[in-house]
């Protein structure tokens, strides 16, 4: 079973220290939490591993592959996915288009030209659409496949996001904030889509606000604050330490 690691982590932008050294494992197969208020750093951890930012120090691994400098096409075809917490659509494609994108493990600029510019087989392409055509149903907007996904609500847009993360089967998914705005039934249905994919074998990495949402699906807990990791542990024992508790009603 595969599992990501980064170590002894550090990203600075001038003298903020946004991530000040940390380590975190995200195994194959489970769900990892990363939690913490307002500013710690979670958004910018998915950037470092994703490649999307440099690392000041430190080191991420797939197994014992490195995957520190490779460049953020390379991470997405070692297998490493991601939602951004701004969704990133092509708005004017539709819903269909944007999940078929992302079996090409594209996440950067330049995705149409990269995918109109491929000598994709016609065969090939009707297989990737009948495959986007079912994550969609998976995910409960088949009936909007044909609309242009910038028209879709919010927490469809969301949807589609996490369709296309996932779409290429990577080993590893990093989701940044995939429940906000969402009611509590919508988050119901993401957090057993979540489940889904860990059984099959699929590594999560959920960035969550809601603390109870987290403690309910994960089986490790990270909590960051202010760039460093403060507590780590199964979600029972994490959301009764104290330093946790300053973390999120003190600061
Ligand atoms: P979180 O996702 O936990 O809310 P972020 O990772 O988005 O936090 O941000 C952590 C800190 O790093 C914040 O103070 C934020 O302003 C800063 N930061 C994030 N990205 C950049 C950037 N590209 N340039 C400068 N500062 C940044
Ligand atoms: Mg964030």
């Amino acid at each position: 079973m595969s599992s990501l690691r980064i170590e002894n982590a550090c990203k600075y932008f001038g003298g903020l220290k946004a991530v000040d050294g940390i380590n975190m494992t995200v195994p194959a197969g489970r769900i990892t939490g990363l939690i913490g208020p307002n500013g710690a750093g979670k958004s910018t951890v998915v950037n470092m591993i994703s490649g999307v930012y440099s690392l000041t120090r430190g080191e991420v691994y797939l197994d014992d592959q490195q995957l520190t400098r490779l460049h953020v096409d390379e991470v997405a075809r070692r297998g490493i996915a991601r939602t951004f917490q701004n969704i990133r659509l092509l708005p004017e494609e539709s819903v269909l288009d944007n999940v078929v994108i992302g079996y090409f493990r594209k996440q950067q600029s330049g995705v149409m030209a990269s995918l109109m510019g491929l000598p994709v087989a016609l065969a090939e392409t009707r297989r990737l659409r009948e495959q986007a055509w079912e994550l969609l149903g998976r995910f409960g907007i088949q009936k909007y496949a044909d609309y242009e996904a910038g028209s879709l609500p919010y927490g469809h847009q969301r949807r589609v996001e996490m369709a296309r993360s996932i779409a290429a089967a990577p080993r590893i998914v990093m989701l940044d904030e995939p429940v906000a705005g969402m009611n509590e039934v919508e988050s119901a249905e993401m957090a057993e889509i979540f489940e889904d994919l860990a059984r099959s074998g699929m590594g999560l990495l959920l960035i969550e606000h809601n603390v109870a949402f987290v403690s309910r699906l994960c089986s490790q807990v990270y909590v960051l604050d202010s760039g460093r990791m403060i507590a780590e542990g199964p979600p029972e024992t994490v959301t009764r330490d104290p330093k946790v508790i300053e973390a999120y009603i003190g600061g």
